[in-house]
């Protein structure tokens, strides 16, 4: 179910706050030197990547924060800096400010965050089956992984379909177990139809983060590639057969990095690929699309 993704909803709006006339006497800025911020998007929905642009940036602590969490900035050209915020399907539908604030004050950055309605799955476990799959030592390795934040940036540009087989199951789906909806649980990525030993690509360049196997307790996620794209941009492919790369080692966009298996908890070969920003999975298929700078 991909969703087409038109360019003109990246109409950018310049949220030129209006800075309150007592507070500019006060604050006695010059004319142009204002915090400006904007976002990239006016009509952002639940699993949807925030852009975040700020000019006009006065002292070195500029924080971007929605809901008292703050992202990560970083520069990007003519002393601008962006920042990405996150979105799942966890998140409530509805209004929300982000917050932008330097040395000299603040900016307030409403918009609305629409909801999306999300295929539901009835999953039927039998009595005692009740998922103690997973080791400390997969938990702990995947958990630092999806925590990385790293200041280079390694992609350009849109990034590319990781396998070729069609799209078995797409990002967001819901769960009820036993008819009980779960409600920490979406599916946190892509699935990718496919045969053991297909290829698996690098969907953008980066540095190769993490490297699981299932043979070391990766029960779970099976045999497993992490690549970090940088500042907070991370993809993970899990249940693959093969593994073609080493930790640390630089990818290229569309470079192979193994084969689609069934290892880890699959019922059946495919390629699950979770992209994740700041430590959330998102939904890759703006990124395949649209792409973020
Ligand atoms: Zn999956």
């Amino acid at each position: 179910m991909l969703r087409p993704f038109s360019r003109s909803l990246r109409n950018s709006i310049w949220a030129l706050s209006a800075v309150a006339l007592s507070a500019a006497i006060v604050f006695t800025a010059l004319p142009g030197q204002a915090l400006e911020a904007r976002l990239n998007k006016n009509r952002p929905v639940l699993g949807d990547t925030i852009v975040v642009e700020v000019a006009n940036v006065v002292g070195t602590d500029l924080k971007v924060s929605l809901d008292g969490k703050n992202y990560p900035t970083f520069p990007i050209s003519n002393g601008r800096y962006r920042a990405f915020v996150p979105t799942t399907p966890l998140d409530k539908a509805g209004g929300k400010t982000i917050q932008v604030t330097d040395s000299n004050g603040q900016r307030q950055l409403p918009f609305q965050l629409g909801g999306r309605s999300f295929r539901t799955q009835r999953i039927w476990l039998p009595p005692g089956k009740d998922g103690d799959l997973g080791t400390d030592y997969e938990f702990d390795l995947v958990d630092a992984f999806k925590a990385l934040v790293t200041p280079q940036k390694f992609w350009n540009g849109t990034f590319a379909r990781p396998a070729k087989g069609s799209v078995t199951s797409e990002f967001g789906v819901l769960r009820y177990y036993n008819g009980v909806f779960a409600d920490d649980y979406y599916h946190r990525g892509v699935d990718y139809g496919g045969w053991t030993g297909a290829p698996v690509y690098s969907p953008a360049g980066g540095r190769i983060a993490l490297v699981g196997r299932e043979a070391d307790g990766f029960e779970i996620h099976g045999n497993t590639v992490g690549i970090d794209h940088g500042q907070g941009v991370l993809s993970i492919m899990i249940h693959l057969n093969s593994i073609d790369v080493q930790e640390g080692q630089m990818v290229q966009a569309g470079q192979k990095i193994g084969s689609i298996g069934t290892t880890g908890s699959s019922t059946g070969p495919h390629l699950h690929w979770g992209l994740y920003v700041n430590g959330a999975a998102v939904d890759p298929v703006p990124w395949r699309y649209d792409g973020f700078e």
